[in-house]
């Protein structure tokens, strides 16, 4: 056997684990043990009107994790399109999926949020004083979905 024998054999073991690697499933970014069998879109689809921009970012992730961000995601988008203030995407992700979806399919949330609406002071725009409709949102059910968020960015930028 010559050297370059010995050197060939090498360079194609290499190429064949790459191959391999490449064609295995990569694991789930947010449990890191199961196959991703599923992307996630990173930030919420939720959080995009119809029609969606073709250039959403997606992410591994394994069917069970992307089934239990469905609830989180939704209530997170209903916490930003209902704020006084939204603009016109805004208003048109409400409508479309926050009324017509979460908000229709789901009367224990419907009664959750009527028993949290209240009244606070506000500032509108052109400065005018008055009272505004807010609703109390779970603290910890946000933080999971911006904490998925900042996860899904790093690894979609650094893929680790
Ligand atoms: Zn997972």
């Amino acid at each position: 056997m010559r050297e370059d024998d010995g050197l060939l054999e090498r360079q194609v073991n290499q190429q064949g684990k790459r191959r391999r690697s490449e064609k295995s499933p990569p694991l789930c970014i947010y449990c890191r043990t199961a196959k991703a069998d599923t992307r996630d879109h990173v930030p919420p689809e939720v959080l995009f009107p119809i029609p969606k921009p073709s250039t959403l970012v997606t992410v591994p992730a394994c069917r069970a994790c992307n089934r239990g961000f469905q609830k989180d995601d939704e209530v997170f988008a209903l916490l930003l399109t209902s704020l006084l203030e939204v603009n016109p995407q805004g208003r048109s992700v409400f409508r479309s999926k926050v009324a017509e979806g979460l908000l229709k399919r789901s009367p224990k949330l419907r009664k959750a949020l009527a028993a949290t609406m209240h009244f606070r002071p506000h500032t509108f725009p052109g400065g005018q004083q008055g009272l505004a409709p807010a609703l109390l949102i779970e603290r910890d059910r946000m933080l999971r979905v911006l904490r998925r968020i900042v996860r899904g960015l790093f690894w979609h930028e650094y893929r680790c």
